[in-house]
């Protein structure tokens, strides 16, 4: 029970999925499906929501691997649940337990979903602008390639994001973003300096080796069906599950 835009896909026992808002519990203005526990909703709906989203994905919401998301570079291993442990600070987490699901939480920022389906080996990471241009993406592939993936066995998957269209930003911050990934330049549809934060990811992931990539139509910012912080301040937060059979 996640909405019809949800985006969902298999590739040789590689699974990736993206929730849209619908088919949650949360009330305005973080109706439906919020996943984010840190942005003021009603932590029992979050609960709710998590355990409605893990079920429709035929997940078992306990299996579900979550981070505390600060827009660094760093990235976690993880072999199973947190449990009682703190929950690491991270914008990357990889696993080579199969069955284990990595969910990555968004509100116009980039999600990014991993899998070399031959190594058995998975990650998630959140790219927003500073993740994006700190280097979380290809961290979260070097992680992987020290667990034995291969970069040119390594399918990518880019979640619902604000796109280089909408992000409008000053001039002198998307000079900064391109000298450091010159493929994230962009210009808005009015005509302003802007940022493209899911081209620089790609561009990063061609330049590793990852050739498997797809991206997601969505612009969060755009459609009604998906959250944006940028449009709506406070909203809920969107996820992503990368897991491998
Ligand atoms: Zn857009």
């Amino acid at each position: 029970m996640i909405g019809q835009r949800s985006e969902t896909s298999t590739v040789s026992g590689a699974h990736f999925a993206f929730t849209d808002r619908w088919g949650g519990v949360s009330a305005v203005p973080y109706e439906e499906l919020n996943l984010g526990g840190a942005v003021g909703d009603d932590p029992d709906a979050v609960r709710t929501n998590r355990e409605l989203a893990a079920k429709a994905l035929g997940l078992d919401p306990a299996q579900v691997v979550w981070m505390n998301q600060v827009h660094g570079p760093d990235v976690a291993v993880v072999d199973g649940p947190w449990g009682s442990s703190e929950i690491p600070s991270v914008d990357a987490i990889v696993t080579v337990r199969r069955g284990l699901a990595l969910a990555v939480l968004t509100a116009d920022c980039t999600p990014v979903l991993l899998a070399d389906p031959v190594a058995g080996v998975a990650a998630a990471a959140h790219a927003g602008r500073p993740g994006m241009i700190a280097g979380v993406v290809p961290a979260a592939v070097r992680a992987m390639v020290e667990l034995g993936a291969e970069p040119g066995r390594i399918v990518a998957r880019t979640g619902p994001a604000v796109c280089g269209r909408c992000y409008e930003v000053p001039e002198q911050m998307r000079a900064d973003v391109a000298a450091v990934e010159p493929a994230a330049h962009a210009e808005t549809s009015w005509g302003t300096p802007a940022v493209d934060v899911t081209a620089g990811v790609h561009a990063q992931l061609e330049r590793l080796g990852v050739r498997d990539r797809e991206q997601s139509p969505v612009c969060t910012l755009e459609s009604g069906d998906h959250f944006s912080y940028r449009r709506d301040r406070t909203t809920g937060r969107l996820a992503g599950y990368v897991w491998l059979d």
